[in-house]
């Protein structure tokens, strides 16, 4: 069974190819996040790579380490553009400590972050193109508010992009919170 585990931390669930996969980012990668967010006005874009412990089922991700950004990548205020030999180095030395490539993170000038064009475009191209066995790839893009509100996670896949499913009560072992369903806001 996939389990989760008891720490609290960002939980994401995304519906993929009929799956429930689990993701979860550690406290050492959103502090990582942090530390490399735009904050000031003239702190560049940040980026790179993420890389999970992934359970024999593949259902549930833990995103123990991001890497980047690299004084080698190109960087200025609304651009990123990473070193994609060290992005290579950097996936063979993780898969040595057991970790899997799950997918690219980078920051935008923004307090919510949303998806350029582009990132999407590429997210769906590195799916394609790179040589893996998972049913999608990760993109988180961090802003400037702490998270969730800054911080987008999406997934990528063949079948485009999916957003997380909305976000479960993850239940405190000491305490079950009543199941109230909240009415959806119509968007007409
Ligand atoms: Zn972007």
């Amino acid at each position: 069974m996939c389990q989760l585990s008891k720490e609290k931390r960002m939980i994401y669930r995304f519906k993929i190819h009929n799956i429930i996969l689990t993701v979860e980012l550690s406290d050492s990668v959103l502090a990582h996040f942090n530390q490399h967010a735009q904050h000031s006005d003239a702190s560049p874009e940040a980026g790179g790579q993420l890389f999970a412990n992934i359970t024999e089922e593949g259902c549930h991700w833990f995103v123990s380490s991001a890497t980047g950004p690299r004084p080698s990548d190109h960087r200025s205020r609304f651009f990123f553009n990473p070193d994609r030999r060290i992005e290579r180095r950097e996936i063979k030395d993780e898969y040595e400590q057991g970790k899997h490539y799950v997918g690219d993170w980078h920051t935008h000038p923004q307090q919510s972050p949303q998806p350029s064009a582009s990132d999407t475009r590429s997210m769906g191209e590195i799916f394609e193109k790179s040589i893996h066995q998972l049913p999608g790839i990760l993109m988180i893009i961090v802003g400037t508010h702490p998270p969730p509100d800054g911080v987008w996670v999406s997934m990528h896949s063949s079948l485009g992009m999916a957003l997380p499913l909305p976000s479960l009560s993850v239940p405190d072992s000491n305490q079950a919170l009543p199941k109230t369903e909240v009415p959806r806001a119509s968007e007409n």
